[in-house]
């Protein structure tokens, strides 16, 4: 845990009691701080008052007394499309609002580091997709090259939840928009960006304000290094207002398809091969297509990103090349459940969007694709560079039909649920064919979270007769 500085003797107001809000309360109360707490669902204050928890209505203006902050988990909306009545309250009161991520970055540092021979570092990677298989590939990575790493954020452990650092440590945090849009402070020694695509746009007010929250990662004062993947406008905007000049080292631009061979420093992925440039000179590269943990381009794209941000705590390509071999994949994202009489069964349950299951299209040949669920904004029209590669789709979810009626040109079977579509595929699958579950929406009208969906695909998958 990482005892939270700034706060002794002081209280602080916790809102929201998943998990960062009861990671956040014990690192306050280690750092000093007294905790008042407050929950919209009766079951979770229920559970702080049996944990000892000070309870106390944050959403009357009254009750921010004496309080020296507000800490908001990132579930709960800070200002699209209404701000919890609590951040309301918070405002009125004239009292600062904070995220987990803030705290982190206020503490990490101790006087302990003083006496270290390599200070610990930050690495925050956020974008739109690509987050999670990035941050945990440069923690294996880095882990396989015998690097002190944790990981941390949006993935796996909580931020503050982390060991405090040792001597020449690297933490890995995955950092989604609502995280970086509220925190108020952000100091990661290197930060990446992997793409940008529309999604949570209620809760950001649109496109604009989606990108602004990722870009705060990158505010004045920025990072020492930038990788940055340059295949939409934002990034190539992005790219170049941190450059200082052409060539500026600090930056290192990545992409998935086009060859940057002009830029300062740039990592990029064509046909399955990575290359590595600076100033005009190829100085790595490695064969993709022969790393199993990591198909399709969108997993090149995030293979470059971890490669330039390896690069970055000077590891060789080489021993980068040697650990991305052994990357075991993350679950519900590209995870190969099993091959039968020559089909292969994916599970891609986490392409929630419209890009992510793009992606997971291009990734493949020949595929019985599994769609379908709680659509998101902005229509189905990006799928359709992927369509092609469809011999039929198996449309899951409450609007399965309406979902089907916006496919133009592929043969669609309306099946509503999982194991109906799971038969149905395996039944029609010919060999070399791909079974994969990349639904292009979320998951709530039928199950609790994508983890759930993805659980419930290999479930019915592994009982086909
Ligand atoms: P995030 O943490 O940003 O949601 P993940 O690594 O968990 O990203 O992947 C989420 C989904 O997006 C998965 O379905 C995955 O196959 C797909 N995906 C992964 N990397 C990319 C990428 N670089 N571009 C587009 N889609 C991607």
């Amino acid at each position: 845990m990482i005892p939270v500085q700034g706060f002794a003797g002081q209280i602080v107001a916790i809102l929201g009691l998943g998990r960062s809000g009861r990671t956040a309360a014990a690192a306050l109360q280690a750092g000093g701080a007294s905790v008042v707490v407050w929950d919209d669902g009766q079951a979770g204050r229920d559970a702080a008052e049996a944990d000892g928890y000070a309870l106390r209505d944050l959403t009357q203006t009254a009750s921010y007394a004496g309080i020296a902050a507000l800490i908001v988990s990132p579930g709960i909306p800070h200002l699209y499309p209404t701000p919890h009545p609590a951040i309301a309250a918070a405002w009125a009161a004239g009292v600062p609002v904070d995220n987990d991520i803030g705290l982190f970055f206020r503490s990490f540092a101790t006087d302990e580091w003083d006496g270290f021979e390599t200070t610990p570092h930050v690495i925050a990677i956020t974008g739109s997709n690509g987050k999670s298989t990035t941050a945990a590939l440069v923690h294996h990575i880095l882990s396989e090259s015998g690097r002190p790493a944790q990981l941390a954020g949006n993935i796996g452990r909580g931020v503050l939840d982390i060991d405090p650092a040792h001597d020449g440590e690297v933490v890995v945090l995955e950092l989604s928009s609502y995280q970086t849009d509220l925190a108020r402070a952000l100091t990661p020694d290197v930060a990446v960006f992997t793409n940008l695509s529309p999604d949570h746009l209620d809760r950001h007010g649109g496109l604009g304000g989606y990108f602004a929250a990722k870009r705060r990662l990158f505010a004045e004062g920025g990072p020492d290094r930038a990788v940055i993947g340059v295949d939409e406008n934002e990034g190539l905007y992005l790219a170049n207002q941190l450059s200082e000049r052409h060539g500026d080292d600090r930056v290192i631009m990545i992409s998935s398809g086009q060859k940057l061979t002009e830029a300062g420093w740039s990592v990029f992925a064509r046909k399955g091969f990575l290359s590595e440039y600076r100033h005009g000179r190829q100085v790595g590269s490695i064969d993709l297509r022969a790393i199993p943990g990591l198909p399709g381009a969108h997993n090149h794209q995030n293979a470059c990103a971890a490669y330039a941000a390896c690069r970055t705590f000077g590891l060789g390509p080489r021993a980068i090349e040697a650990a991305m071999q052994s990357y075991p994949g993350l679950p519900h994202r590209s995870q190969l459940v099993t091959e039968r009489g020559g089909v292969r069964f994916v599970n891609d349950s986490k392409a929630t969007n419209v890009d992510s299951a793009a992606k997971a299209l291009l990734a493949f040949p020949r595929i019985r694709w599994i769609c379908g669920g709680l659509q998101k904004e902005g229509g189905l029209d990006g799928l359709l560079p992927g369509l092609a590669h469809v011999a039929k789709a198996y449309v899951i979810g409450r609007e399965a039909a309406e979902f089907a009626r916006q496919l133009p040109g592929i043969p669609t079977d309306i099946c509503t649920t999982m194991s109906s579509a799971v038969a149905q595929a395996a039944a029609e699958a010919e060999p070399g064919d791909v079974v994969l579950l990349a639904p292009a929406a979320a998951s709530f009208d039928q199950y609790d979270n994508f983890e759930q969906r993805g659980d419930d695909f290999m479930a019915c998958v592994r009982t086909l007769p």
